[in-house]
């Protein structure tokens, strides 16, 4: 077993890393990023060869030209070197709904993901421009449910049941805003990790079965805390043709209360029992933290679980002295560490990978877009299909009415 990577201050950032595919979460120029070739290609050669502190300076000289027309936000799990700028930083709706309530800043620039960025446009007003600095910043568990994918599983439900009446779809808030759209238009609901438990009594409330995506580990951990038993949650593999059911026997989706798109988050579903043992056995007064992304076992293993903004306040109000080892984003934990100098905080997973999308985020495209907005030019814009935005809105208010 690999030695638990304990983050102490005053410089977490400087640990070895064992990634294969990055050599650490400090920022190299652009060309030297092993990812690049991946990465978004558009962006002029002349961000190619700058190094953190050149692109730190040009993006501050940006961000004071540009004053209040410009709200940068930045999510939990971006670098230090984006996160400096962040006017805000937070989960991807707390993040989006600042930005809306803010009609002064024009540009919104989300240091984020796609499906972070569609709902900062769904949720802003129709004079702000929405911008991601990377288009490639994606997310792998979005991508695992495409709007064709959940439809044609939709239309599987229906014939199955003889309808989908009493079926309440429920999207995670990381997810196409087509998909949210989707919810909107049949009567479901989005969730985020912080109220999926409501989410979850709403949609009972409404019908007997509830149809969640993409992410299956949340789904499940919420489930079973609100009583559903694991016979009770039938799984859909999406990567079967369609007129398969999911692979799932009728019995079991007859005998379902939740239905569970086979999803998950790349970067939490590597945490495991296994890495919560050795931290128990190395740390035994240690507290154990983790995201309900992770797997149901982890999850039941930890001594508590939630989203983001739960982790990093279960951690500032932690007594010092307190040790306690974390199960979520590098980036996060890094920063939790750093800020929190009388405890001990590590990072369950030995082998510590950023988030690959989020990591997309450099510096140098956070230089380009502002340099651009100085010059009057927008690039990167994200713009969600009008009719797309109201569906999805609609899905969104019935969220954000549960008190
Ligand atoms: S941490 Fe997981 S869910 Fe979040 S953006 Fe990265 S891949 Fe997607």
């Amino acid at each position: 077993m690999a030695e638990l990577l304990t983050l102490t201050p005053p410089n977490p950032f400087d640990v070895a890393l064992q990634c294969e595919t990055d050599t650490g979460i400090a920022t190299l120029p652009l060309s030297q990023e092993l990812s690049f070739g991946s990465w978004q290609r558009g962006i002029p050669a002349e961000y190619w060869e700058l190094d953190a502190e050149e692109l730190t300076r040009r993006i501050r000289m940006a961000r004071a030209t540009l004053g209040s027309r410009v709200v940068i936000l930045g999510h939990h799990y971006q670098r230090e070197d984006i996160i400096q700028f962040a006017d805000e930083r937070g989960d991807s709706f707390a993040l989006a709904q600042y930005a809306a309530e803010r009609p002064e800043s024009e540009y919104i620039v989300f240091c984020g993901v796609h499906f972070m960025a569609e709902a900062a446009d769904i949720l802003a007003a129709p004079h702000q421009r929405v911008i991601l600095p990377n288009l490639e910043a994606g997310c792998s568990m979005a991508d695992m449910a495409s709007d064709p994918d959940v439809r044609a599983a939709w239309a599987e439900l229906g014939e199955h049941f003889g309808g989908t009446e009493d079926i309440i779809p429920v999207t995670y808030m990381n997810s196409a805003a087509s998909l949210k759209a989707f919810c909107g238009e049949n009567g479901g609901i989005v969730c985020t990790s912080s109220n999926a438990t409501k989410v979850l009594q709403w949609a009972f409330e409404r019908g007997k079965r509830v149809f969640f995506f993409p992410d299956q580990h949340l789904g499940r951990n919420t489930g079973h805390a609100l009583g559903v038993t694991l016979d009770q949650m039938a799984l859909w593999n999406w990567r079967l043709p369609n007129g398969r059911l999911g692979g799932l026997e009728g019995e079991a989706l007859d005998r379902s209360r939740i239905i569970l798109w086979q999803g998950h988050c790349s970067v939490h579903q590597r945490f495991s029992l296994t890495q919560i043992e050795a931290a128990r056995a190395k740390y035994p007064t240690a507290k154990i933290i983790v995201h309900p992304e992770c797997r149901y076992d982890v999850v039941q293993a930890a001594d508590a679980n939630g989203s983001t903004a739960f982790i990093a306040k279960y951690v500032a109000e932690a007594p010092a002295g307190s040790v306690i080892g974390i199960g979520t984003e590098i980036n996060l934990v890094s920063r939790l560490a750093h800020e929190n100098p009388d405890k001990t905080i590590f990072c369950l997973d030995p082998v510590v990978c950023p988030c690959s999308t989020m990591y997309r985020v450099h510096p140098a495209y956070l230089a380009w877009v502002m340099e651009s907005l100085v010059r009057g030019e927008v690039v990167n814009e994200i713009n969600v299909p009008d009719e797309t935005k109201l569906h999805a809105r609609v899905a969104l208010e019935r969220m954000l009415a549960l008190k």
